[in-house]
C-alpha cells in the first residue's frame, strides 16, 4: 500500500535502482530530498539537468566530461609517453582519486569474459591498439582486476601490442598499503611474492 502520491512513489522508484540503495534507504532518500528542497533537491535537479544536457563520452579516452576531447586527455601537464589501459571510468577516477599515474587514460568498456559472451569487439580495444602505435607513446599500463577476467583481458592485448614499439606493463598485484599478509588471501600473497622488487 502506497504512503505517498505516484509523484513521490515514483522517486522513490528511481532512487532504488541507484546502486547501494535498497527501496528502505531510497524511502529514506526521498524524504530526505524533499525536507530539504532548496538546499539539496533543487541544486540536485539542475546538477541532474546539466549532466544530461552537456556530459558526453572522450572519444579519445573513453572517459566521462563534459566535453571532448576530456579534461585528462587535453592537460599539456599529462605525460603522453603514458597510457593506462581501465576497465571502466569508475577505475579511471579512482586512480585519478589515489594521483596514481600522471599519464592518459584507456576505457576498455569492460573486460573480455566468454562466460557472459564479452568479446573483443565489444570493448574499445582496436583504438587502443592505434593510439599504442602513436610515435611519443612508449608504455601501455594494464590497470585492470586481478579477476581471471581481468587478467586474460591483459593477456590479449600484450599479444596485440607485440607489433606496437611500447613497453606493455601491469600493475603489481601487491599486498595492498597497510594490508596485514595475514588477512590477504593467497592470490594475493602468491602473486606479491613472484611479484616481489628488489629492496
Ligand atoms: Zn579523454
Amino acid at each position: 500500500m502506497a504512503v505517498a502520491g505516484p509523484e513521490i512513489e515514483r522517486l522513490i522508484q528511481l532512487l532504488a535502482r541507484l546502486p547501494g540503495l535498497g527501496p528502505r534507504s531510497a524511502r529514506r532518500a526521498a524524504l530526505h530530498l524533499i525536507k530539504k528542497r532548496e538546499a539539496l533537491m533543487v541544486p540536485l535537479a539542475s546538477a541532474l539537468q546539466v549532466a544530461i544536457d552537456r556530459i558526453q563520452v572522450c572519444k579519445t579516452c573513453g572517459n566521462i566530461d563534459t566535453q571532448s576531447p576530456c579534461t585528462v586527455c587535453t592537460d599539456p601537464r599529462r605525460d603522453p609517453a603514458m597510457i593506462v589501459v581501465v576497465a571502466d571510468v569508475a577505475d579511471l577516477w579512482a586512480l585519478e582519486r589515489a594521483k596514481a599515474s600522471n599519464g592518459r587514460y584507456h576505457v576498455l568498456g569492460g573486460t573480455l569474459s566468454p562466460l557472459d559472451g564479452v568479446g573483443p569487439q565489444d570493448l574499445t580495444i582496436d583504438a587502443l591498439v592505434q593510439r599504442a602505435h602513436a610515435p611519443e607513446v612508449q608504455e601501455i599500463i594494464l590497470a585492470l582486476n586481478a579477476t581471471v577476467d581481468g587478467q586474460t583481458t591483459a593477456h590479449y592485448i600484450t599479444d596485440l601490442l607485440q607489433e606496437a614499439n611500447v613497453k606493455v606493463t601491469r600493475l603489481a598485484h601487491g599486498v595492498p598499503v597497510g594490508g596485514e599478509l595475514d588477512y590477504l588471501d593467497e592470490g594475493t600473497l602468491s602473486a606479491a611474492m613472484r611479484q616481489r622488487t628488489l629492496f
